[in-house]
């Protein structure tokens, strides 16, 4: 088999919900939009409710029919991008939670279900989603004599925790829900870690439960181990790959390892990438191709069967800096080809 082997530890996904949620008093939801953030939405749903999860963000309805069909009922299914035309038979048959993002939204939910539950979200400032706080001021009363379950905001520097827009964005979310009796949420990952005035009545982590920054103390999540289909000499001035662009200066041994752009692992990790092996860092060399990547393994005796790109040695984010990007995108990003291998 050439394919390489994606592992994914759902014990180290529950026990990241479980080390963000003692870092707070109040509840801790799970946001597991995009599939989970590429890991798999009805694994690591199922795994994170079993583990006491009752709240769950996802960011389209689509994406909510596909979780309740993992959870039954039971788990709230809130959706970040609320209520949009064509949505209200997804909304009603698998009992989701539209967060309201502006009054046309809000007309469109309380027309089409009547009582249905939703949620709203406010713009305190970022300027992605939600309602800003003229249009809030305007609606505020309506919105509430509907009874929203929830209502949040969302940081846009969470992840800076100095950045004045921090508090910024704290005074103005306190300020537009002063006096209100609706549980409230602004904290994802890095608002939790930014101390208790950010916790409010319940926080909405995603990265941080896959083990990536800015939870630093997150436990890692996956492996990515990739196969070696060959390995050959290549004497000193002879190329590597696409547009010659390695040349050895002496002579080089080279294992091509079987996975590449096509999954996930972007063109732009090239110079100074590494794939590791027992902890050893072996250069990536030349280009990243669609299927394939050239190691340099001249450091060891023995070529193995697979070379690790992502696991203990090496963390998603230190993979995501090769390629100048966030671990986010590395992880949604994973490619559909791989052989996925749930611990439990
Ligand atoms: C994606 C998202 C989250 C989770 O953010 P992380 O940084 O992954 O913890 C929370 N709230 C909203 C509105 C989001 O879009």
């Amino acid at each position: 088999m050439s394919t390489a082997t994606l592992t994914i530890d759902l014990n180290a996904i529950t026990a990241n919900w479980a080390a963000l949620d003692r870092m707070t008093e109040c509840e801790t939801a799970a946001v597991v939009k995009a599939d989970a953030y590429g890991l798999g939405v009805a694994k690591v749903g199922q795994a994170l409710a079993k583990a006491g999860a009752r709240l769950f963000f996802v960011a389209v309805a689509e994406e909510g029919i596909a979780l309740r069909r993992a959870l039954g009922a039971g788990p709230a299914i809130c959706v970040f991008s609320g209520h949009m035309a064509g949505d209200a038979d997804m909304i009603r048959s698998a009992n989701l939670t539209p967060m309201i993002n502006s009054v046309d939204q809000l007309l469109m939910h309380v027309e089409s279900l009547p009582g249905h539950p939703f949620g709203l979200q406010l713009d305190t400032g970022m300027n992605r989603l939600g309602m800003e706080p003229a249009e809030w001021a305007a609606v505020r009363d309506i919105a509430i004599a509907q009874r929203p379950e929830l209502i949040i905001s969302h940081l846009a520097c969470a992840d800076e925790p100095d950045h004045l827009m921090n508090q910024l964005q704290l005074n103005s979310f306190n300020e537009m829900t002063e006096g209100l009796d609706i549980p409230r949420s602004l904290a994802a990952t890095g608002g939790i870690l930014l101390g208790p005035d950010y916790h409010m009545d319940l926080t909405r982590p995603g990265v941080g439960l896959y083990g990536g920054l800015p939870f630093v103390d997150a436990t890692p999540v996956i492996a990515l181990d990739v196969p070696v289909v060959q390995v050959r000499d290549v004497a000193p001035g002879e190329s590597v790959g696409y547009g010659n662009a390695f040349v050895a200066k002496s002579a080089t041994r080279v294992a091509t390892v079987s996975a590449g752009y096509a999954d996930g692992l972007i063109r732009a990790m090239g110079g100074g990438a590494t794939l590791t092996h027992e902890g050893r860092k072996l250069p990536v060399i030349g280009r990243v191709s669609m299927d394939l990547i050239t190691v340099d393994v001249s450091t060891i005796s023995q070529v193995p069967e697979h070379l690790q790109l992502i696991g203990q040695h090496q963390s998603v984010d230190t993979v995501a800096g090769f390629a100048g990007t966030i671990g986010y995108e590395i992880l949604t990003s994973l490619g559909a080809r791989y052989d996925r291998v749930y611990l439990t």
